[in-house]
């Protein structure tokens, strides 16, 4: 028997576990269900890429206009319902807890999306934004994560240490460009179906085509 390479395995949620039909993420489908306004995502990115608002800030600017929409909890469950987990994602994460490893999320999605869509889900960490809903159920607060982005390789680091693994044998599953700082961090690291070209060409491990089972041959 060959002996295993990895002991923990991260994955990205949007794109990666999960997906919408147009290729959207979350925040474009609320910020367009609550604004009305598409663009709006795009020109709030350029704002964070060019460091004139922090992620927080980005967070709190989609949040706060859901919330002076009116949005709520039925509302935003009803958002999610137009996703649904990519072709053999349920099987794989399953099978790769069967085999042993532990398994993470570190994303920039939002909790109610694996609470909805993967609720009987083997992670052993989930690093995501979180919104919370009052009695009534309207949408009232959020917490941002700070493990989006630049701040993904401090999860990876995090989760590595509370489970005793050192990173070279941590692998990361993600797309987007998002994901690019754990390029070189993490011991392995596969692009599936990358956004993101810098992704791509970084990634140790391409795959195209769908089925996430393909990581059962890669992961043993
Ligand atoms: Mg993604």
């Amino acid at each position: 028997m060959t002996e295993r390479t990895f002991d923990l395995i991260c994955f990205d949620v949007d794109g990666t576990l999960i997906e919408h039909p147009d290729g959207l993420v979350i925040w474009e489908v609320l910020n367009h269900r609550y604004t009305g306004n598409r663009q709006i995502n795009k020109e709030r990115f350029e704002m964070f890429r060019s460091g004139k608002i922090s992620y927080d800030e980005w967070v709190k600017l989609d949040v706060e206009g859901w919330m002076a929409a009116g949005a709520t909890r039925e509302d935003v469950y009803d958002a999610v319902s137009e996703f649904e987990l990519i072709e053999g994602a349920y099987d794989t994460v399953h099978e790769l807890k069967r085999r042993g490893f532990k398994l993470g999320v570190i994303s920039g999605t939002l909790d109610v999306m694996l609470d909805r869509l993967f609720p009987d889900h083997p992670f052993d960490d989930v690093y995501t934004n979180r919104l919370y809903f009052d009695d009534r159920g309207r949408l009232d607060r959020w917490r941002a994560t700070p493990f989006d982005a630049k701040g993904k390789p401090d999860a990876l680091r995090l989760i590595a240490d509370k489970h005793d693994i050192p990173l070279e044998r941590a692998a990361y599953v993600g797309d987007g460009a998002n994901d690019v700082p754990l390029l070189g961090v993490s011991g392995y690291f596969v692009a599936y179906e990358p956004r993101s070209k810098e992704l791509e060409e970084g990634a140790d491990l391409v795959i195209r085509g769908g089925d996430l089972r393909r990581l059962l041959d890669v992961f043993k």
